[in-house]
């Protein structure tokens, strides 16, 4: 189904062969997760080789996410489940241990980052096990002492969370470190940080791109995160709102208000944002979503999402095509009640910005058949994309790796990479393009914007465009070279 709304989905044990992954861009995903969270460089590296191959298979260009993991706070290891109780009483305490039962209703555990021990007050919340047993600080003096609020199972190594503290740690580990590194070597398109909580770490994460051009997407997941968001956005070349940690950061009720602000605070920032987690969560195990995960889907839609992501779904789950497909319907049907005309009350980003705001509102009044853009740093196709038009926008660039990025971003379909040259012989090359690959309709009309003089820096300023007597002269424009 058509759709401008990304999908991004999550590869695993359960969707990383080549034969799988063309499956899923044949079913609509644009761009693939490498969970670095799990699994190592080697596997990953397997994946990624993968993801190539089926790419160059399909003639097509979808993008590359590499997720790094991040200072996840986790319990050590216990020497068996802990059946917790309302009541019982759980010590962090900083020396390594294998935790373990120390009396009727008492247990100890360690955790991996103990410094934040001392940080945490009483009265404040932990939570554990991924948010689903509560905890309230009683003591704090020489352990951290608190009560159980709410029964459940803990086992091993499983999630803390501290939504009431600010635990100020460095967000990017030793571990991090090796990982972006490998990003690095290997090319990957977007970096996504996580836990961030100041610009200051997505600065620390841009720096370790050494002037490598990836993207770096800060992952919202935590309560000083939202407060700082500004600050992030500006030093991030786009979001993703994190719902799975942020659910537990933050009162669950806030969720969806965050969902929506942290869209519009993209949209009009000119940055592309990503909403994750639980989208289709069910399907992990079964052939159908439920209907509130189908709502869930056309709803950040309709917030004006860039991308939509799978996670579990399309790693471990039982049919991630299927999964895929399902969210591709999703999307297309919503789309049909986009409200488009709203986007065009964007404030201008910059004078030049009135060139892209123009060309995709002509583009829709007079129903043109795509726009072609050639963007050499990707951005004037993002700040097309950030006027939500209903014409799809054909993005060529002179770098391969700029156009892999832009499958990221909604609305613009990656075509080719084009050189630097006079406007007719890009408009030839570009024609010609779309034809071989089946899409041009030689009546028109293209909406096309370009710099003139050709070749003199500066931003495009130029408008154009080409209905079907000039589509046919510049097809058969013969070129010198
Ligand atoms: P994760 O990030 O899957 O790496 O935890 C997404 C989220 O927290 O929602
Ligand atoms: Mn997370």
């Amino acid at each position: 189904m058509e759709k401008r709304t990304k999908i991004l989905a999550t590869l695993g044990p359960a969707s990383d062969s080549v034969e799988t992954i063309e499956g899923l861009i044949k079913a609509g995903a644009n761009m693939f997760r490498l969970n670095f969270s799990h699994g190592s460089h080697e596997y990953h590296a397997q994946t990624l080789a993968n993801i190539r191959t089926a790419m160059k298979n399909l003639n097509t260009v979808v993008s590359v996410l590499q997720d790094i993991s991040g200072p996840k706070v986790r319990i050590g290891d216990l020497k068996e489940p802990f059946d917790l109780k309302r009541g019982d009483i759980i010590t962090l305490q900083k020396k390594e241990i294998v935790g373990y039962q120390k009396s009727d209703n008492e247990y100890i555990v360690s955790i991996n980052y103990p410094n934040i021990i001392d940080k945490i007050k009483e009265g404040e919340y932990i939570y554990l096990y991924d948010g689903t047993i509560r905890a309230k600080v009683i003591e704090t003096k020489k352990e951290l002492k608190a009560m159980i609020e709410n029964h459940g199972m803990l086992s091993s190594r499983k999630g803390v969370n501290f939504p009431n503290t600010s635990i100020d740690i460095d967000v990017i580990t030793p571990k991090d470190i090796e990982d972006i590194k490998w990003g690095v070597e290997n090319k990957v398109d977007y970096f996504a940080i996580s836990f961030v909580q100041n610009a200051k770490d997505m600065k620390h994460a841009r720096q370790l791109l050494g002037g490598y051009k990836g993207k770096l997407i800060a992952k919202i997941e935590k309560f000083d995160a939202v407060e700082n968001i500004d600050e992030i956005l500006d030093a991030s070349d786009g979001l993703m709102v994190a719902r799975g940690d942020l659910g537990i950061e933050v009162p669950y009720y806030d969720v969806p208000t965050i969902q929506k602000k942290l869209i519009k605070k993209a949209n009009l920032a000119c940055k592309p944002v990503i909403t994750a987690t639980q989208m289709l969560l069910s399907m992990t195990n079964s052939e159908r979503a439920t209907r509130a995960e189908i709502s869930d889907v056309a709803n950040a839609v309709l917030d004006g999402t860039d991308v939509v992501m799978l996670s579990e779904e399309s790693a471990i789950g039982v049919d991630p095509i299927n999964v895929v497909d399902t969210m591709s319907n999703i999307i297309g049907t919503t789309e049909g009640i986009y409200n488009y005309e709203k986007q065009y009350k964007m404030p201008y980003l910059d004078q030049f910005d009135v060139i892209q705001a123009t060309a995709t509102k002509l583009a829709d009044d007079i129903n043109a058949k795509g726009i072609l853009a050639v963007t050499s740093s990707g951005q004037s196709a993002i700040k097309m994309s950030r006027y939500r038009p209903k014409t799809n926008i054909y993005a060529f660039t002179h770098k391969k790796k700029v156009l892999n990025s832009l499958a990221g971003v909604w609305g613009v379909s990656p075509i080719g990479t084009i050189k630097e040259g006079h406007a007719s012989v890009m408009f030839n090359k570009m024609l010609k393009t779309l034809e071989r690959n089946g899409i041009l309709d030689h009546k028109g009309p293209y909406i096309t914007t370009i710099g003139y003089p050709v070749g003199m820096p500066g931003s495009t300023n130029t408008i154009k465009i080409l209905n079907e007597s000039e589509i046919q002269y510049y097809l058969n424009l013969k070129q010198k070279s």
